[in-house]
């Protein structure tokens, strides 16, 4: 599942596709759920014709900026992503939505599970500050007067935006924090190590260009169809039952807000 490192990876293959500055002529919908509550004909209608003048991404969100009102807003959900093609357009297998673009460029939306989305407005809503810039005050101002267990505060998008279960697992490693402990508990020294943890697995995961975890067809694949390179450099993700790097100890896997959750029981106080 695209967690930040992933989008932002796809955000900047888009920008070196050069995405940015195309007009869309046509938008095709080949699945209307992925642009509901509007129609296919209605949301084409929306952005054809737009330019896109920028590519931003907040969290898991990537914003296609358009000139004129809204934006699109894209989420990739399970196993969204995109591919380019150039010319006459030919549709892949699970095209949901294309972008046909000045110039020839055909951007394809592609998602073998159906569950991205496609919206249009300024922003998306609810979200705290971006896991890739939050700074260490706006991060404890986000902590403060919230007592839940560090894998839920990680999760919880309005808390810091841009963690999913994969960068969750691997800060709290990264902070030696066991991920039930109660956020509430934390020192101010605890706090500092948990923000810096999640700049710094967040960052490593952008540098490697993301994480696959499979080769299956909805596995993550980045905009050229490469996998992400950050896989073997997941140090607790999927790894219950294999010794911890640090001291040996096999890796635990508990369920923590209804997600798999892997950690060394030794290291994560
Ligand atoms: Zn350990």
């Amino acid at each position: 599942m695209p967690e930040l490192p992933e989008v932002e990876t796809i955000r900047r293959q888009l920008c070196d596709a050069g995405v940015e500055g195309r007009t869309i002529e046509r938008c095709r919908i080949e699945w209307p759920r992925t642009v509901e509550p509007l129609t296919p004909a209605q949301f084409s209608r929306a952005v054809g014709g737009r330019t896109i003048e920028r590519l931003r991404r907040h969290g898991k969100w990537l914003i296609v900026e358009l000139d004129g009102p809204d934006n699109l807003l894209v989420h990739l959900r399970m196993t969204g992503g995109f591919y380019g093609t150039h010319g006459r357009l030919k549709k892949g297998p699970h095209d949901r939505a294309v972008l046909q673009l000045s110039g020839g460029l055909n951007l394809h939306f592609r998602d073998p599970r159906k569950f991205g989305r496609w919206r249009l407005g300024d922003h998306p809503h609810g979200l705290g500050p971006d896991a890739l810039t939050v700074t260490r005050k706006e991060f404890f101002r986000q902590i403060e007067n919230r007592n839940s267990p560090l894998k839920v505060l990680l999760l919880d998008q309005s808390v810091v935006a841009g963690v999913g279960n994969i960068y969750a697992d691997e800060a709290l490693f990264e902070a030696s924090l066991d991920p039930r402990r109660r956020s509430a508990t934390l020192s101010a020294a605890e706090k500092s190590a948990l923000h810096g943890a999640v700049r710094k697995v967040i960052r490593a995961g952008v540098r490697n260009k993301g994480t696959s975890l499979g080769t299956g067809q909805g596995n993550y694949v980045d905009l050229n169809g490469q996998s992400g390179g950050h896989r073997e450099k997941v140090k607790v993700y999927g790894r219950a039952g294999e010794p911890c790097i640090h001291c040996g100890t096999p890796l635990q896997k508990t369920i923590v807000a209804q997600r798999t959750t892997v950690f060394c029981p030794q290291c994560q106080k």
